[in-house]
């Protein structure tokens, strides 16, 4: 499988964790991590609502599932799949976790942090930057996006 094909299915898996955040009223965003060989070792939802708490974000969640399978904080050689651009803290989160690729969806021009309002991860100032792949499916995690707005909204 190229890695164009395996990063579209990956990200099926990641829209398929995101309808897990409509179970509590949370935004639909879904995460996973993938080590160097391409096994999930982290997955994730955005549940703020469901835990009334500021920083649960999928990409949180799935980073924090994958360094606990890991036995460590360090995810170099690791893909962190989002169906949304990162946030300020997500993409944050993912530089300190030396997440070597990220592979998102949507972009998010209200809050995206690699690329729209910032672009956090390939700040030349750090001697860390993940190699960024973006727009993957993107019209379906708009979509789900929209969907979720359009009711709650
Ligand atoms: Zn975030």
């Amino acid at each position: 499988m190229s890695s164009r094909a395996k990063d579209e299915a990956l990200m099926g898996r990641a829209l398929e964790l995101a309808t897990r955040a409509l179970e509590s009223a949370d935004v639909p965003v879904g995460a996973l991590v993938v080590d160097a060989e391409g096994a999930v070792i982290g997955e994730g939802w955005n549940a703020r609502e469901r835990d009334g708490d500021p920083t649960a974000h999928a990409e949180v969640i799935a980073l924090r599932a994958a360094a606990h399978t890991r036995g460590e904080w360090r995810l170099d050689g690791c893909t962190l799949v989002v169906t949304l651009e990162p946030c300020t803290m997500c993409a944050g989160s993912l530089v300190l976790a030396r997440v070597s690729r990220l592979v998102f969806g949507a972009y998010d021009d209200k809050a995206g942090a690699v690329g729209s309002l910032w672009d956090v991860v390939r700040d030349r100032r750090l001697n860390h930057r993940p190699e960024v792949r973006a727009g993957v499916r993107a019209e379906e995690a708009s979509a789900q996006l929209l969907a979720f707005f359009a009711e709650h909204r």
